[in-house]
């Protein structure tokens, strides 16, 4: 058996019960790495005999909990002390953080070890992890195909099984969308829920941390790990974790699943469609009671998206000057010279045309016209959702529109890549949880993604509904052919 094609919830249950080590499954899992990066390019860093290490050093302490001895991988704009942490930018690649952010502490005290960094776009700025300056993942399905992004890295490492899972961050839809290309589960939590404390920061309203993994077990059981206040984050909400793995029944009996018929319009793939449309027969022959409803303002929602994310971008990345940390320009002749130089050769091009665009999307005279419109867009895009849940308990939606696109295919046509995120980045906008779940593959075999969004803080729902789904199908324990 290979250890590193095991689920959490496998490996935790051949730990507990001694037919492996942590270090044995540990090493495992470096051997997988070795064999398919050269393929997948998941990583920006990997922890190598280090992990081992760790592993070997476990204190017994922790058996009880269910990620005890289980490699995860992290995506690398999360600190982790003393180990670098990139951003995948030029502008950071040499940064080594003196601190760790909640979620690895919290992942630390579980007993997890860490199998590496993963690659993402830029910042977390993209939906093709192109935007990377340490090279481009490529889709474990197809390499030549994007592993979707920001979180490419994550989800193209589980879905190659080199990690037994992984975290993501998702702005405007990182976690969801390379779940959906790669064929996995990705879970982006509510806002408020998992604390941001050390996750380097790209539009504060937006960001949330959630997990990558090969079913919808794991994701109950990482959430459940992350989840819960944080006194240093003042967003994350003071409200209580429940004890997710335990809720998942696969009951939907009167479970009310909304369909936006906005999601199934225009643009949409035909397999997408149809592969959407299965899987609400198949919960409908469950018991679950299906309805339509109207998110009216999503066609705006793009535009609103790409003027808030980029505002506070602007204003979030302003603190890479050359001064404190990461690249500095030099020999330079003054301070200005200093920012200009530090900042112009750190920093790619998408990186840039952001900075620019939420600038001036902020300047004085634009401002009504652009940041405040946007925000007022947003309310909208809210009470869309308020409406619909009042009349149902989650909805049931394609992640994207298409599966994996080519590589090169839309780097050079921000428009068309911004576009490609239109069923993911209302949810960030609203607040509200959402998942990809696998629900089928293309005619060429492509994966292709499940969306389930729910109430703010109802997870448990969300992921039930998911599991529901799951246990009926067996598009989760597919695997690429590396
Ligand atoms: N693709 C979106 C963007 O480029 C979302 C990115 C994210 O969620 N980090 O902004």
């Amino acid at each position: 058996m290979d250890l590193f094609r095991w689920t959490i919830h496998e490996a935790s249950a051949a730990l507990r019960a001694g037919r492996c080590t942590p270090a044995e499954l540990m090493a495992s899992v470096n051997g997988r790495i070795q064999a398919v990066e050269d393929k997948v390019h998941a990583y920006v860093s990997v922890a190598g005999d280090a992990a081992v290490q760790q592993a070997s050093s476990l204190n017994a302490r922790n058996e009880a909990s269910p990620l005890w001895g289980v490699p995860i991988a992290l995506k690398d704009n999360l600190a982790t002390q003393g180990m670098r942490t990139t951003c995948s930018s030029r502008i950071l690649e040499h940064f080594r953080p003196p601190y760790d952010a909640t979620v690895v502490s919290r992942l630390k005290g579980a007993g997890a070890v860490f199998s590496g960094k993963t690659n993402l776009d830029e910042f977390a700025m993209g939906s093709s992890t192109e935007t990377s300056c340490m090279g481009t993942t490529r889709n474990p399905w197809d390499p030549t195909r994007i592993p979707g992004g920001s979180s490419g890295g994550s989800a193209a490492a589980v879905a190659a099984d080199a990690c037994l899972a992984a975290l993501g961050s998702d702005t405007g839809g990182s976690i969801r969308q390379p779940a959906s290309h790669c064929g996995i589960v990705g879970l982006k939590p509510t806002y408020g829920r998992v604390s941001r404390f050390g996750l380097v920061a790209f539009a504060s309203s937006l960001d949330q941390i959630g997990p990558l993994t090969k079913d919808v077990i794991d994701a109950a059981i990482l959430l459940k790990a992350i989840a819960g206040h944080d006194p240093r984050d003042s967003t994350s909400v003071n409200v209580p974790v429940p004890d997710y793995p335990s809720l998942l029944n696969g009951e939907v009996r009167d479970m009310r699943i909304g369909v936006p018929q906005e999601y199934l319009q225009v643009g949409i793939q035909r397999e997408v469609r149809e592969a959407v449309r299965n899987a609400l027969d198949l919960l409908a022959g469950a018991g679950a009671s299906i309805r339509e409803v109207s998110l009216p303002h999503t066609d705006y929602a793009v535009s609103a998206y790409y003027i808030l994310a980029t505002a506070e971008a602007s204003s979030n990345l302003a603190r890479y000057d050359g001064v404190k940390y990461g690249y500095r320009a030099e020999p330079v002749e003054d301070l200005l010279e200093m920012y200009r130089r530090s900042r112009a050769e750190g920093f790619g091009p998408e990186v840039k045309r952001r900075i620019m665009l939420g600038t001036y999307a902020l300047s004085s005279g634009y401002y009504d016209a652009y940041y405040r419109k946007a925000q007022q867009v947003r309310t909208l895009i809210m009470r869309d959702f308020e409406a619909a849940f009042d009349v149902c308990d989650v909805l049931l939606a394609p992640t994207c529109p298409t599966t994996a696109f080519r590589i090169g295919e839309k780097v050079n046509d921000p428009l068309q890549m911004y576009l490609s995120d239109i069923y993911t980045i209302s949810v960030n906008m609203a607040g509200i949880p959402g998942i990809s779940i696998p629900c089928g593959f293309d005619d060429g075999g492509l994966p292709i993604g499940l969306q389930v969004l729910g109430k703010h803080f109802d997870e448990a729902t969300v992921l039930n509904a998911a599991y529901a789904y799951e246990q009926r199908t067996d598009w989760h324990r597919k695997r690429p052919p590396l």
